[in-house]
């Protein structure tokens, strides 16, 4: 693992917090329309604003948790009372260098694809069709239309919250899995470091159509999701798994499952976290009774 200096990265320190939310609501920005509020949520725009969060008391005896576009996230009604950290600025930029492409945690996907359409880059289509930030797909190795993040990755540049230092960790260092990316303790990730390959513009922008018309077909639109609720489990397809294990009444009510994609479920807006929680735990447990299988939830649910 290679630690980046320090001095290389620090900016100037300013004297006051001004990037403190407090009860900052997860249910008006998340994709669910609903969840808790977390009580402290820390914006990073710049190095100089990681330097005083690593200097905030809280840091050393606290829970983070950093957030990218909240369209994985569920945080449970009772609020996430660690501390929350969400980027901003000098990460949600893209710097085309020579062999590689350094894109900031907080770009999103829809945003990386459509740059990498305007510069001819290919390989990036599918992020189209995603609804996450860069930051979530290195930490969920988010994929579709058999490409994952981990593909395109050649490194990612972090900061370790307990040390306080940035480091980059070469991608044949890391074990990316099926939405299991880079999930190390303490750490924030800041950038990605990507692979180039320049290919037809024309082309490329065939493919983000094509994916997105896959997507309005065989997803619901519109409505409050979270993407996919379970990863499949190996040689099974999740959906196929809940379709067989449930009963009509799944389909009604104001958290149901899309008649669409059974391993979809749409809510009201401002549904209480816990109820879905609690739904999901429900389609749990008669997959279990009816094929002796666990899923193993995709959404992350925090408490
Ligand atoms: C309609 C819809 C369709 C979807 N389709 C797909 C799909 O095809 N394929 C797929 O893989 N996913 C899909 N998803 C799920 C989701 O978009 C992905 O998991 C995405 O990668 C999450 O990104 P995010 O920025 O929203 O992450 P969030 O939901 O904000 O966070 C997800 C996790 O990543 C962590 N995290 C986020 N940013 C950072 C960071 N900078 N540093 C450290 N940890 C971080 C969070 O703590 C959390 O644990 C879909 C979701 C929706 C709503």
């Amino acid at each position: 693992m290679q630690e980046i200096s320090q001095i290389k990265y620090a900016f100037f320190m300013s004297q006051e917090n001004k990037n403190l939310i407090t009860n900052y609501s997860s249910a008006k920005y998340s994709w669910l329309k609903s969840g808790g509020k977390i009580s402290h949520l820390y914006k990073i725009h710049n190095q100089g604003d990681l330097i005083n969060l690593v200097n905030e008391k809280e840091i050393n005896k606290k829970k983070i948790l950093v957030i990218g576009n909240l369209s994985n996230t569920l945080i449970k009604d009772e609020g996430y009372d660690g501390m929350g950290i969400k980027l901003f600025g000098d990460f949600a930029s893209i710097q085309i260098n020579s062999d590689y492409m350094l894109v900031g945690a907080a770009v999103l996907d829809n945003y990386l694809s459509k740059y990498c359409y305007h510069h001819g880059i290919y390989g990036y289509e599918f992020l189209y069709t995603i609804p996450g930030s860069i930051g979530g797909n290195i930490f969920m190795n988010a994929g579709c239309y058999n490409q994952e993040i981990k593909d395109k990755l050649l490194s990612v540049i972090f900061f370790d919250t307990k040390d306080k230092k940035v480091y980059e960790k070469n991608i044949r260092d890391l074990k990316f899995d099926y939405r299991k990316g880079f999930q190390k303790k303490n750490s924030i990730i800041l950038y990605g470091k990507f692979k180039i390959s320049y290919g037809n513009k024309n082309k490329i922008r065939e493919l983000m159509k094509e994916y997105e018309g896959i997507r309005n077909q065989t997803q619901p639109q519109k409505v409050n999701c979270c993407g996919s609720i379970f990863k499949n489990p190996s040689n099974s397809s999740a959906w196929r798994l809940i379709k067989s294990s449930i009963d009509e009444s799944f389909y009604n009510g104001p958290i149901k499952l899309s008649k669409i994609h059974s391993n979809f479920f749409e809510n009201d807006p401002n549904i209480s976290a816990n109820s879905i929680d609690s739904f999901i735990s429900k389609i749990q447990k008669r997959v279990k009774e009816k094929h002796n299988i666990t899923l193993e939830k995709e959404l992350r649910i925090i408490d």
